[in-house]
């Protein structure tokens, strides 16, 4: 396992929800690293969850706040996944998944955790790494070992250049 994740291992840290829609609220912040926003494009943004499945796990959001999918304009569809593609390059050059989940839980019954402004999920995955990450859903987090791993996807985002079309 790479020493990236080792941390999750110890003792966990609890943290308060924030209050408002953080969507809405992260990509206005000029403090990226605080917000974990690391990439912003032009209807969208790929930001880390602060609850993660799993380590590495990034979501991909349109800046518009809203949760109807079938309502997105073109340009923000387009966007959506042109940065889930560039969310899994940065993923596969910074942790070296074996495979990943990706997807949207629209609504509280399919198991949005904020459904009122849609995100699609990128969770890397590793062979039998819920051997040690049992908790599907976890709200209690280590928050050096996010900006730790927040460092190093940045640093990956930066290498790889511009989203590909
Ligand atoms: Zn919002």
């Amino acid at each position: 396992m790479d020493r990236l994740w080792a941390p999750w291992r110890m003792a966990y840290v609890a943290v308060e929800r924030p209050v408002g829609c953080v969507f809405c609220q992260a990509p206005g912040d000029a403090d990226e690293r605080r917000r974990l926003v690391l990439y912003r494009g032009e209807t969208c943004f790929i930001i880390m969850n602060l609850f993660p499945y799993n380590g590495g796990h990034l979501m991909v959001v349109p800046y518009r706040h809203t949760s109807d999918l079938v309502g997105l304009t073109p340009e923000e569809q387009c966007e959506l996944m042109v940065l889930t593609r560039h969310a899994i390059r940065a993923l596969k050059q910074a942790v070296r998944p074996d495979a990943f989940n990706v997807g949207m839980n629209l609504g509280r019954s399919a198991g949005a955790g904020i459904e009122e402004h849609l995100h699609q999920h990128i969770v890397p995955r590793w062979h039998g790494d819920m051997n040690f990450m049992p908790v599907i859903g976890e709200t209690r987090v280590l928050p050096e070992a996010l900006l730790e791993s927040y460092d190093k996807l940045k640093a990956a985002f930066d290498h790889i250049g511009m989203p590909q079309p």
